[in-house]
């Protein structure tokens, strides 16, 4: 499976048959338009969204309009993109599962807030686990540290961790290292984070976060957006 960093929040999971993208965040996002990444040229079968905020949802209406694309959303998120013309939706909720042709979608908690851009309540956030071609990944969305993330690693185990660690709005890299414990997962990769002031991240940051992460056998990985990696 080949995933690759869409900038902030967003990633693309390619397995042998589908591409599923998460959270994607790139006609608004300057640091993605400067990587030569466009949004008419994504490939998407299945677009997941974590919940209703305006860096997660803003690219989600012209890639669910195009004929074959399904969107897997909370209820509440899922019938809000059926009103801008998603063209098929599969509406879940926490702890369910859905059967995809690539594999399992699971629906977790995340510890956030999840209004639309229009002011839409746009039900709880959340988090999935991916479950293709015999690894797990898991997006944990906007979170913080959460005793869930102990839930995760005892049932579903991920082989790749994607995680926020921007800080402010979501738990920030040092949290993600206990997270990576809690998830008993060796590879980390870094989401939202250095897309607006408040979550930049120092360089200094970074490196003392990843030397803690390989202190203990575990790897912190921050992608240039478009640059991929093999789950
Ligand atoms: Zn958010």
């Amino acid at each position: 499976m080949e995933i690759t960093y869409l900038g902030h929040a967003g990633i693309r999971l390619a397995t042998g048959n589908s591409r599923v993208v998460i959270d994607p965040f790139i006609s608004p996002n300057a640091h993605a338009e400067a990587a030569g990444l466009t949004l008419s040229r994504l490939e998407v079968d299945d677009l997941l969204l974590t919940h209703g905020h305006e860096d997660h949802v803003a690219d989600a209406p012209e890639l669910a309009a195009r004929p074959g694309v399904h969107v897997i959303a909370n209820y509440e998120v899922a019938m809000w993109m059926q009103g801008k013309g998603a063209h098929t939706v599969l509406p879940m909720n926490h702890g369910g599962v859905l059967q995809r042709p690539y594999g399992k979608v699971r629906m977790v908690n995340a510890v956030h807030s999840s209004t639309l851009p229009d002011g839409t309540p746009g039900g709880n956030p959340a988090g999935y686990i991916i479950e293709a071609e015999g690894l797990r990944v898991y997006h944990a969305g906007d979170t913080a540290l959460t005793m869930d993330m102990e839930l995760i690693g005892r049932y579903w185990t991920p082989d790749l961790a994607c995680l926020p660690v921007g800080d402010v709005f979501t738990m920030g890299p040092e949290d993600a290292l206990a997270a990576a414990q809690m998830l008993d997962c060796d590879r980390v990769l870094a989401l939202h984070y250095d897309t607006f002031p408040p979550i930049a991240l120092d360089h200094d940051r970074k490196l003392r976060a990843q030397a803690a992460f390989a202190e203990i056998g575990k790897e912190l990985i921050f992608l240039q957006i478009g640059e991929q990696i093999t789950a």
